[in-house]
């Protein structure tokens, strides 16, 4: 007993010389640390690889374990996990990617000098109702769409898959494109800051074993590209005529058009002159109808 209260006295000094002696640097370093794990496990938890870690888990206490005798062993684990390294940066290409480009795209208020001026507003606006106006009726002739406007997250790479454009939204040209005996009716369009920048694009499909099974591919490609990226993705199902929208893996579905508008200005418009019209609208009725109550959202269908 005498033995264990001494050893624990011991192991008090030195765990509180320890934390003495820690400096403003090496808390930065355990924060640093404390964020990067952070970061991983939540990457583990969203790509479903809680299964490939324990795998790498159990080959590094193998390596451990074996280090002192099993020497044979540990110079093979030792190879498997030089090369484990290059094949997980392989497998992880995608998310890797996307963790950087979020980081990347993360508000830093020195960077932000570099940044382009936004948009304007009324662009965005006039993409947004004309959008509105062809899923409208789109979703009424049942003709199958695929929309998505970027944000922050880059689409590059997925342009790259489809056929090129530069051109002003509008619901003709949107109705063209998904016209059914149309060639590029098949596959995405996309539309960043106001301009559709093209379209019969392949999208990364969901890899969420959740998802209703009554949704097809297209709905899987839209959930999964907004899994992907900060997108907002817009469907309207050629089964159904039913008008959907995605964002961050989350789908919206049976929406009405009024309810799709209201949704898009939300996530398109920048938010704070969002709130001060809204705010100015709120103000404009209560002064011209004191104790009436503010308009709800269009309900879905
Ligand atoms: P709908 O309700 O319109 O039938 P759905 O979710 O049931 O939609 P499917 O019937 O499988 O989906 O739709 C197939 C269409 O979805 C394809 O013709 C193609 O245009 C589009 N699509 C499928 N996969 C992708 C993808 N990875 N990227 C972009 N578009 C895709
Ligand atoms: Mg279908």
């Amino acid at each position: 007993m005498e033995v264990f209260m001494t050893e624990a006295g011991i192991l008090y000094e030195r765990l509180t010389g320890f934390i003495l002696s820690l400096k403003l640097w090496d808390l930065l370093d355990i924060l640093v640390i404390a964020y990067l794990i952070y970061r991983l496990l939540l990457l583990v938890r969203k790509t479903n690889s809680s299964r490939l870690l324990k795998g790498v888990l159990f080959v590094m206490v193998a390596l451990w374990l074996s280090s002192d005798r099993l020497r044979a062993l540990n110079f093979l684990l030792g190879r498997i996990v030089e090369w484990g390294v290059v094949a997980l940066l392989i497998l992880f290409q995608p998310e890797i990617r996307r963790v950087l480009e979020q980081m990347g795209s993360s508000k830093v208020p020195f960077l932000d000098m570099f940044k382009k001026p936004p948009v304007d507003r009324q662009i965005i606006e006039r993409a947004i109702s004309e959008t509105v106006s062809a899923c409208g009726d789109m979703s009424k002739s049942r003709t199958g769409a695929l929309i998505v406007f970027e944000r922050h997250n880059q689409t590059e790479e997925i342009l790259r898959s489809g056929t090129k454009l530069d051109a002003e939204v509008s619901s003709e040209l949107l109705k063209n494109i998904f016209f059914v005996k149309a060639p590029m009716h098949d596959g995405a369009l996309i539309i960043r800051e106001g301009r559709v920048l093209g379209a019969g694009c392949m999208l990364p499909l969901s890899r969420n074993v959740n998802l209703s099974r009554d949704l097809g591919m297209r709905h899987r490609a839209g959930i999964g590209m907004s899994e992907n990226s900060d997108a907002v993705v817009v469907l309207v199902s050629e089964e159904t005529g039913s008008i959907s929208v995605a964002v961050g893996g989350m789908l919206k579905r049976h929406l009405m058009t009024e309810t799709l508008e209201q949704l898009l200005r939300n996530e398109l418009l920048p938010k704070q002159e969002e709130d001060g019209d809204r705010e100015k609208k709120r103000r404009g009725k209560k002064d011209a109808k004191p104790g009436r109550k503010k308009d709800g959202e269009g309900k879905d269908e």
